[in-house]
C-alpha cells in the first residue's frame, strides 16, 4: 500500500478553523501516514498534534511557516522536523506575535481618528486565540455597516496606500532560515508559483535554503512540472502539501487535494541527519 503525506496544514493556533486534535484526526481518517502542522509564525498548536498524532498513530512533523519579505514581496519560509523548544526560534516568534497586535491596535487607533467608531477589544473578540488581523478589523467594519463586504474593507482603508493601512513587521527570508537550521530544522521555500520570482530561488539556495514546495493547490501541472525540475536543477528537497485552513475557506485548499509520496518524508529527515553530522564537523 502506498504511504503519503501531507506537509502544509493549519490549525486554529494561527488563521485555520480547527483545533490541531481536530486536523491530525482528519489527516488520520484520511488515510495519510504522516503530516506538518506549519501554523503561520507560530508553534503553539504543536504539543497538542503531536499528544493526539501518538494516540491516533500518526506521524507529526514539527513545522511552521515564516512570513517574511524580500524586495518588497511577501515570501513564505516553511521550516520541518523543527526542535519546537529551541529558544531563538520560540523568542523570535514571539516577538513577531506581539508586534503584529500592535500593528491591529495602532491601526484601530488610526481607524478612530478616522471617525470610525471601533475599538481593539471587538477585534480582539473576533479573532479568538488565533493570529490577529486585517480580517478581524474587516469584519467589524461590515458588522457595523461601513463598509458591505471584507473586500471593500480592504479596497478603501486596509491596504497598502490606504488611510488606515501600518505595514507589517516582518523578517526577511535569510533571518527565517537562519533560524529554521539553527533549531535543526529544514528550511523550505512554500508555494513559490504563488508569488514567482526567478532570481529567489539561487539566492535562497546560497543562503541555506534546503527544499521547494513543488505540489500545491495554487500549482497548476505546468508549474508543478517547472518546480519538479527547479528542485532537481538547484539539487532541492521536493514537499507538498495542501495548505487547508479548514472549510470557510478557499475550497480549492481541502484536505486530500494534496498527497505526496512518503519517501520525500524520509528524505527530509536524511537530510536533517546530514545537516546536524556536517554541523558538529564544522563546530
Ligand atoms: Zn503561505
Ligand atoms: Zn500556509
Amino acid at each position: 500500500m502506498n504511504k503519503y503525506a501531507d506537509l502544509h496544514l493549519h490549525t486554529n493556533a494561527s488563521d485555520g478553523e480547527y483545533s490541531p486534535q481536530f486536523v491530525v484526526r482528519a489527516a488520520k481518517a484520511q488515510g495519510f501516514t504522516a503530516i506538518a502542522i506549519t501554523d503561520h509564525d507560530t508553534l503553539s498548536g504543536l504539543p497538542e498534534a503531536l499528544k493526539t498524532s501518538g494516540e491516533v498513530n500518526l506521524e507529526l512533523i514539527a513545522g511552521v511557516e515564516i512570513s517574511t519579505v524580500w524586495q518588497s514581496k511577501e515570501i513564505h519560509i516553511l521550516g520541518y522536523l523543527l526542535d519546537i523548544d529551541n529558544s531563538p526560534l520560540q523568542e523570535k516568534l514571539v516577538e513577531m506575535k506581539s508586534s503584529r497586535s500592535q500593528r491591529i491596535k495602532n491601526m484601530v487607533i488610526q481607524l478612530r481618528n478616522l471617525g470610525y467608531d471601533i475599538n481593539f477589544c471587538e477585534v480582539l473578540e473576533i479573532s479568538g486565540s488565533g493570529a490577529i488581523g486585517r480580517p478581524h478589523i474587516a469584519k467589524i467594519l461590515v458588522k457595523k455597516g461601513y463598509v458591505k463586504t471584507i473586500k471593500e474593507a480592504f479596497i478603501k482603508l486596509l491596504s497598502p496606500g490606504c488611510p488606515a493601512y501600518i505595514p507589517r513587521y516582518k523578517i526577511t527570508p535569510q533571518e527565517a532560515i537562519k533560524l529554521i537550521l539553527n533549531a535543526r530544522g529544514i528550511p523550505v521555500l512554500a508555494h513559490p508559483g504563488v508569488n514567482p520570482d526567478d532570481n529567489l530561488l539561487p539566492y535562497l539556495k546560497e543562503i541555506g535554503l534546503q527544499g521547494i514546495e513543488v505540489w500545491h493547490p495554487e500549482h497548476n501541472n505546468q508549474a508543478v512540472d517547472k518546480y519538479y525540475s527547479l528542485a532537481k536543477t538547484y539539487e532541492l528537497l521536493m514537499t507538498g502539501g495542501s495548505d487547508w485552513h479548514g472549510s470557510n475557506k478557499d475550497t480549492n485548499f481541502f484536505l486530500g487535494s494534496i498527497k505526496i509520496e512518503y519517501s520525500l518524508v524520509e528524505n527530509l529527515k536524511v537530510r536533517k541527519q546530514e545537516l546536524i553530522r556536517c554541523k558538529l564537523q564544522t563546530d
